[in-house]
């Protein structure tokens, strides 16, 4: 069993999201792949920035919203056939919807606490995770989809939370014996509490969803793909 890790820029478009299931396609032939991905380049920052400006009182952040939905939509449109898309879009639309309803919450309130960016910024993962997944199972790579807020369990400390390990190791090694397809790919950086409220793991963390799964599983490698190759010692940009 193997873990990689597709950060922001790896899923950023529907192009390189056709790239990132050509790699897993190749490597599941040989052995089982948990495949672990970031939200959409940009998307974790737009959705701080929607709930900052909800929070100051400023109804800007409807446009924030408008376009992470556009960006998720267009994907889809490119990354499956029609026929396949119905169900997606309408997820897509939900959670954004729900975005609206929480950034409406935070504008009436004029508060963002760190329970509530937590679960802002979770609709970046879930949502680009559920498309990718939707594009392998429409494209021949069959695929489980699962919440990693069901495996991942955390103390609450909203935002960057510690992972309660005794829990999850046996939450994901249980989860991933009873998985039948090759594949299976987990939304990276959330989790959630005792009290199953959404908590994330810092910023970044989607990294480190690949590492905690693949110690649960006890997999022969994680890999932690980027858009630039080499090891680099400083910020390549
Ligand atoms: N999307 C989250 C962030 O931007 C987690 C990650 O990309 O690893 O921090
Ligand atoms: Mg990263």
């Amino acid at each position: 069993m193997k873990v990689l890790k597709f950060g922001g820029t790896s899923v950023g478009s529907a192009k390189v999201i056709q790239q990132v299931q050509a790699i897993v396609q190749q490597q599941a032939k040989q052995e089982k792949v948990i495949v672990v991905v970031s939200a959409m380049s940009g998307t974790t920052d737009v959705l701080l920035n929607a709930g900052d400006l909800a929070a100051k009182g400023n109804e800007d952040y409807k446009n924030f919203i408008q376009q992470i939905e556009q960006r998720h939509l267009e994907a889809v449109k490119v990354l499956m056939p029609v026929q396949n898309q119905s169900s997606i879009l309408s997820l897509i639309k939900k959670h954004c919807n729900e975005i609206e309803d929480l950034c409406k919450g935070i504008f009436l309130l004029q508060e963002l606490s760190g329970r509530t960016k937590d679960k802002l910024v979770s609709y970046g993962e879930l949502m680009s995770s559920q498309m990718i997944a939707a594009a392998f199972n429409a494209n021949g790579l069959p695929t489980t989809w699962k919440d990693s807020r069901e495996l991942i369990k955390t103390n609450s400390n909203f935002t960057n939370a510690q992972v309660i390990f005794s829990q999850t190791n046996t939450n994901i090694a249980t989860f991933v014996e009873g998985v039948a397809t090759d594949v299976i790919l987990l939304p990276g950086f959330i989790a959630s509490d005792d009290n199953n409220i959404n908590t994330t793991l810092g910023r970044g963390g989607s990294d480190y969803t690949a590492a905690i799964v693949a110690a649960a599983v006890n997999a022969g490698s994680v890999e932690i793909w980027t858009d630039v190759s080499g090891m680099m010692t400083a910020d390549p940009r």
